[in-house]
């Protein structure tokens, strides 16, 4: 790894920061921003609404507790000193990259290239998370 004892030592901070951060919010769930905005809000039976708000929670939640388990692992690898090196490819990781994104596992060029791939299956993807959603509301 590239990375020097400073440059470490604020991504380490950060990461920590931002897991504190999570295991705060795990508690007290701040879910307004993943409401439907007012014009879209369907004008449906109340407790549908709450059906559906109840699911978009449970989701935040979720996306949380992966964001937690992601942010363990990062840090489980600085500490193995097997930080900020591409999973696919073994390059360095810059430092701008890690200190804007601090989880990234993949150089910008491998990114760039799996953000492709999703793309290119972006509407199978879409059709079956809405499904899903679906199922959960009704
Ligand atoms: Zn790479």
């Amino acid at each position: 790894m590239s990375l020097s004892k400073k440059n470490l030592k604020i991504l380490t901070t950060k990461i920590q920061t931002e897991r504190e951060r999570i295991l705060q919010g795990l508690g007290e769930i701040k879910a307004e921003s993943y409401f439907l905005s007012d014009g879209d809000r369907l004008d449906e039976v109340d407790q549908a609404t709450s059906e559906y708000e109840r699911s978009q929670m449970l989701r935040f939640r979720n996306r949380n507790h992966f964001y937690k388990k992601k942010l363990d692992k990062t840090l489980a690898k600085i500490s193995e000193g097997d930080y900020g090196t591409c999973e696919e490819c073994d390059s360095d990781i810059k430092f701008e990259r890690l200190f804007a994104r601090p989880t990234a596992e993949l150089c910008i060029s491998c990114k760039d290239e799996a953000e492709r791939e999703e793309k290119s299956s972006f509407i199978g993807s879409q059709s079956k998370s809405m499904s899903k959603r679906v199922s959960l509301v009704g």
